[in-house]
């Protein structure tokens, strides 16, 4: 074999990973994703998953899931333009029309895919997207595929949206201003009212992501759009279905005429293949839940205001989160990895995140609370991350 097939060029990167101190394994879970799991064989407590409100493991939502494969199979087929399309599919895109209070979503693959597809879809030639400085990858990935112009502002800098719109507004046909609705790494909230002020004001259209915020904030988990009271004022909501919701999947709510468009031009659904059953049994399971309660969405909150004044009161830097995403601020890079490596060792798994998802300086361990999680769990947790950071010398 020659240099070329032992893939040495890919060796090279490792090694500098390994060299930078970023190489790292894949942690296995061999359980389900719950409060606790079974992580490399020893059980913690699960401070790390986007599973919010404790469904991704709920009875009645795997119970849909396996009612759903006894009448449809594993497998949809097919893309849904072709025959992959069942009525189970169009049944999931009303019931999440109903719960978003939208007139049509359709349903993707994924939230990345939703992005992915959405964008580029909806942009053309001649076309400005106005992007915040910390969406998501996966929006990032979508404004590149489209063949619009860019333009980035500050994070969150209303000003700087509204210097962009003033300068550029008239050199384009339309404009697209893109947010983030929950910031992941720091569980901050766009100003939303803001944004679709300026966007009346010039003329502009919105599209939000709020993976993070859909199943967390608003009534019953409707998602930002709803706990801003924006209904209708948003031209294209993104919701996940893999957060929150439990399971996999994204969709954009808007209009009808939006849907239809996707249907002819989102990318992802003419080339991937429609989710398959079990997954829609379950996410149509899911949302009813929702729908039916609140006490998911009640005992998320409580539980993560619970969590968060417990570290405030013992002198941790949360930095500015609004939601149940609580960072806890460390600085170092290799510091904080040390925190997550030994708050593992004492039973607690909460990942560390820095450079580049965050950055440089600005290392933090993110802790995801999700109504799964008791009150006993959360003292444990915060016992232990008081322990280990007085050990460590951050705090
Ligand atoms: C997680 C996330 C996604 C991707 O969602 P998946 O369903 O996991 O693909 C997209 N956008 C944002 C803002 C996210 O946080």
């Amino acid at each position: 074999m020659d240099k070329i097939h032992d893939l040495q060029f890919l060796q090279e990167k490792i090694e500098e990973l390994k060299h930078d101190g970023v190489y790292r394994e894949l942690p296995v879970n061999t359980g389900p994703c719950d409060a606790m799991i079974t992580l490399n064989g020893k059980e913690v407590i699960n401070l790390s998953s986007n599973n919010y409100l404790g469904l991704a493991n709920h009875p009645r939502v795997k119970r849909a899931a396996i009612e759903a494969i006894e009448k449809y199979g594993v497998g949809a087929g097919a893309v849904r333009t072709i025959v992959g399309n069942m009525d189970i599919h169009e049944k999931l895109d009303e019931v999440l029309s109903k719960f978003k209070r939208e007139e049509a979503v359709m349903v993707f693959q994924s939230g990345y895919m939703c992005n992915a597809g959405t964008i580029q879809a909806v942009t053309d030639k001649g076309d400005l997207i106005i992007s915040d400085e910390l969406n998501h990858a996966s929006i990032i990935d979508g404004v590149r595929l489209s063949k619009a112009d860019k333009a980035v502002f500050r994070h969150s800098d209303m000003n700087h949206l509204e210097e962009i719109l003033k300068e550029k507004r008239n050199l384009y046909k339309n404009v697209l201003i893109i947010t983030d609705g929950v910031f992941s790494m720091d569980g901050d909230i766009a100003k939303l009212p803001a944004i679709v002020e300026l966007a009346e004001k010039y003329q502009a259209l919105t599209y939000v992501d709020d993976a993070h915020g859909s199943g967390v904030l608003g009534e019953n988990g409707r998602g930002i759009v709803d706990h801003f009271h924006l209904h209708g004022k948003v031209d294209f909501t993104i919701g996940t279905l893999s957060k929150a919701i439990g399971v996999i999947g994204g969709y954009v709510a808007g209009k009808k005429v939006m849907k239809e468009w996707l249907s002819h031009r989102g990318r992802p659904i003419l080339f991937s293949t429609a989710l398959p059953p079990a997954s829609v049994g379950a996410i149509i399971e899911s949302v009813t839940m929702l729908m039916e309660s609140n006490e998911y969405t009640e005992k998320l909150w409580d539980n993560a205001r619970y969590f968060k004044s417990k570290l405030v009161s013992l002198g941790f830097n949360i930095g500015k989160s609004e939601t149940p995403i609580t960072p806890i601020f460390v600085g170092d890079e290799a510091k904080t990895m040390l925190f997550s490596k030994t708050l593992l060792e004492n039973g607690v798994f909460v990942s560390g995140i820095v450079f580049p998802t965050v950055p440089k300086g600005t290392g933090r361990l993110r802790c995801m609370i999700s109504a799964g999680h008791t009150k006993e769990q959360l003292n444990l947790a915060v016992e232990t991350i008081y322990t280990v950071a007085k050990k460590l010398n951050i705090i």
